[in-house]
């Protein structure tokens, strides 16, 4: 029988329907091409072909010329546009402001064929890095309220080209998915004075059926309440509202554990395409009469990434109800991930 499980921090249901179910190997894999497509401006020597780099990490070589490892560059196609006021105003009920915002494209690797699910720790730890400088820059600019690092992976996710990058946009608001996982913290830490997030991590941990990785520094989650099928969840274990403030080893643990997930996808799902978000805490500059607004930020926030194979369509119900049916069951996702980790140990 199908069941109505609540997300606990969103308060959200979604319909866990098992018996719609279908074997992994059953969704059809819209792999990428294996094969480098000719003038992709992402690759090493083509770098004449984006806008000039805003960052990057490489050797002693010139700018926008070969010899980098990562590198940022403005978004050649911006959702929002870098200048500007935001202008807030109001018509009536209807309520705008200017497109402003940042739109970045961080370029994983100049390598086309080398992507994160079989990129080195080290690799990764240093895209991570460049993640950290450009939000560390951004958040300098008062305008910006909120930032949002996502990698869209195949056509199906969203990716427009293949080559491994992902994207970070700076908005001039916070958005209202991220706004209630900032309440539902805020709210539990009030109550309890605890992190919701470390709370709901510690009891996940204390049973194996959902439970898909654990290592020293990082919990692999199928959520209770997962909205998408094989869709899981990566905290830290050690209680941190901003992914800025990890440690070396923290970032290489981060790249170990975040290259077995991927490629526990390609293993068992047949390398689908996916979404991967980082959600770390807004700006907290403080607000204009409301100088205690963000007072408990670094206490109820614990940062965290979601990842969403793309195996499932949205219809109609879902469009219209914003619930969810999902038709494979957390725990069933949990163990097909599972395999060749020890979720109790150390996994290498
Ligand atoms: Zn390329
Ligand atoms: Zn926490």
């Amino acid at each position: 029988m199908s069941e109505l499980r609540r997300d606990p921090i969103l308060d959200t249901w979604v319909i866990i329907a098992a018996e719609r179910g279908r074997r992994p190997s059953d969704f059809a894999a819209v792999s990428e091409q294996l094969t480098v497509p000719s003038g992709c401006p992402f690759c090493a020597g083509n770098e004449a072909k984006t806008p000039p780099e805003i960052f990057a990490i490489r050797g002693d070589t010139p700018a926008n010329g070969p010899g980098w490892e990562v590198r940022v560059v403005p978004n050649k196609y911006p959702a929002l546009q870098i200048d500007g006021d935001v202008e807030r105003a109001g018509l009536g009920l209807l309520d705008r402001m200017n497109g402003v915002g940042a739109h970045e494209v961080i370029i994983e690797t100049p390598d086309h064929l080398m992507d994160m699910a079989v990129a080195s720790p080290e690799h990764i730890a240093r895209v991570f890095d460049a993640f950290d400088q450009r939000t560390c820059d951004l958040r300098g600019d008062q305008r910006f309220r909120h930032i949002i690092i996502f990698r869209n992976y195949g056509a199906v996710a969203g990716a427009s080209l293949s080559h491994p990058h992902s994207q970070l946009i700076a908005l001039p608001i916070i958005p209202s998915i991220v706004v209630a996982k900032l309440e539902a913290a805020r709210q539990h830490y009030a109550d309890k004075e605890r992190c919701i997030f470390c709370d709901m991590v510690a009891q996940e941990l204390t049973l194996p059926e959902r439970v898909i990785l654990r290592n020293e520094h990082f919990a692999v989650l199928s959520p209770y309440a997962a909205r998408f099928p094989y869709e899981v969840e990566i905290y830290p274990l050690r209680h941190s509202h901003d992914f800025i403030l990890m440690s070396a080893e923290e970032r290489l643990a981060l790249g170990e554990t975040l290259r077995f997930i991927l490629q526990r996808y390609r293993e068992a799902l047949g390398d689908p395409p996916y979404n991967m978000m980082l959600h770390t805490s807004p700006s907290p500059l403080p607000r204009a009469g409301h100088p205690e607004y963000w007072g408990t930020l670094a206490y109820d926030y614990h940062w965290h990434i979601e990842l969403m194979p793309r195996l499932t369509k949205t219809a109609g119900f879902e469009w219209g109800t914003g619930f969810w049916i999902n038709p494979v069951a957390p725990e069933d996702a949990a163990r097909v991930l599972r395999e060749g980790s020890d979720a109790t140990g150390y996994n290498e």
